[in-house]
């Protein structure tokens, strides 16, 4: 293996640390707690390890941590009269609605209902706009986080060939408008695009976030280019057992690529991170405090 592993587990940790450090900063200084308010409807089992895991690392950095776990049958209206108390709670700087939400609910009408300043998943059609026009939004934290993971080896993305395969809302297309924002060049691959692999291998930068096991492949890659794989996929592994893959075909295109990140370890690691940093940003602005050196 010739490409260097980026560690999304240390630069999680580190990136916790310096926002339990500006945590404890605001609450000596301005006797501010950034809280953030989780809300889980139903009982799937993927988003109750999410919540847990937000629980516990938003209680690390020193933060206020409020869980609300609903019904699946909840009635939309009731759901949202909670997000109007959320809004106007003023221990609450974020609030997180967990995706999915069951089918008889309208998940568009839910995030729109969203105090937009507390938005700290960055999915409110206001911060939407506000990224895609360059100007200072609350950004969905998955794209944040492998713009940290990318810089962690390129202190300027400017002039770089980047392509983000994939134009989900989550993910792609806030992706696509942070990249423009370092200057780096975007293409923007999806299910209808053509020649894909040859698209990749124009590329210095390398972004799967699609949803199929392994399917970037070692011939797709320009030698050298930095690959940051998003994808999260269960495979079965004999035994009744399941294991994690990304989109990307580690062991064959880490001998190709300069970097890549690993799954599990690598962008999964930096979406809470980035889910803390978004709550601190949205604390400071609410409270009228400058924007956090974190
Ligand atoms: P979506 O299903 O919302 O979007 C997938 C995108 O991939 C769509 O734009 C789709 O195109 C595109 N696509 C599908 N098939 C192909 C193909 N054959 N060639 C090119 N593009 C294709 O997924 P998400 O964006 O929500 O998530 C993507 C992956 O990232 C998933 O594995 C998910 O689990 C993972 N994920 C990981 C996170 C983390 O913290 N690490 C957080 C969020 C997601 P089209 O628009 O044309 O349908």
């Amino acid at each position: 293996m010739t490409a260097r592993i980026i560690d999304g587990k240390l630069i999680a940790a580190e990136l916790r640390a310096r926002v339990a450090d500006e945590v404890a900063r605001l609450k000596r200084a301005h006797r501010l707690t950034p809280g953030l308010a989780v809300v889980l409807v139903g009982n799937d089992p993927a988003s109750e390890v999410y919540v847990r895991s937000k629980h516990t690392q938003t209680q690390a950095a020193g933060m206020a941590s409020f869980e609300h776990r609903l019904s699946a049958e909840i009635a939309q209206a009731d759901l949202l009269a909670l997000i109007a108390k959320l809004n106007r709670d003023p221990a609450v700087h974020g609030i997180l609605v967990q995706l999915p939400l069951p089918k008889s609910i309208h998940t568009e009408t839910v995030i729109n209902a969203i105090d937009p300043a507390k938005d700290v998943d960055g999915l409110h059609p206001s911060n939407a706009g506000r990224l895609a026009g360059g100007f200072e939004a609350l950004s969905p934290c998955t794209p944040l986080g492998c713009i940290i993971l990318t810089k962690s080896v390129h202190a300027s993305l400017e002039g770089m060939n980047a392509i983000v395969i994939g134009r989900s809302n989550l993910v792609g297309r806030p992706l696509l408008q942070l990249l423009l924002n370092e200057n780096a060049t975007v293409t923007i691959a999806h299910s209808r695009s053509r020649e894909l692999a040859r698209l990749c291998a124009r590329a210095d930068l390398v972004y799967a976030a699609v949803g199929r096991p392994e399917m970037v492949r070692a011939d797709w890659i320009k030698p050298g280019a930095t690959v940051i794989d998003v994808g999260i996929n269960r495979l079965p592994a004999g035994d009744g057992k399941t294991r994690l893959v990304g989109d990307v075909a580690f062991r064959e295109v880490a001998e190709v690529a300069g970097a890549i990140t690993p799954v599990p370890g690598g962008v999964g690691q930096m979406t809470v991170a980035c889910l803390l940093v978004n709550t601190l940003r949205a604390a400071c602005a609410i409270a009228g405090l400058p924007k956090p050196g974190v």
